[in-house]
């Protein structure tokens, strides 16, 4: 379940809140649902490292060469 960052475009307030499907988040200061939505933190932090770039090692063996350049490709 995704927990998605808001900011409230009618007070400001900046929160977090998990958003079940088909459920409308609303402020917890004024209730106002005119929400803005923000990073997902959950998305975020669950991304781990960044892909390798092409030109990186060999995902089978580590070779710098990247993938091709060893015999186990
Ligand atoms: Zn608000």
């Amino acid at each position: 379940m995704p927990i998605y960052e808001y900011a409230c475009r009618k007070c400001g307030h900046e929160f977090e809140t998990l958003v079940r499907s088909g459920s409308v988040p609303d402020c917890p200061s004024c209730r106002s649902t005119e929400l803005e939505k923000k990073l997902s933190v959950f998305a975020t932090a669950a991304s781990g490292p960044e892909a390798p770039p092409a030109a990186g090692p060999c995902g089978a063996c580590g070779h710098p060469g990247g993938p091709g350049a060893c015999a186990l490709n």
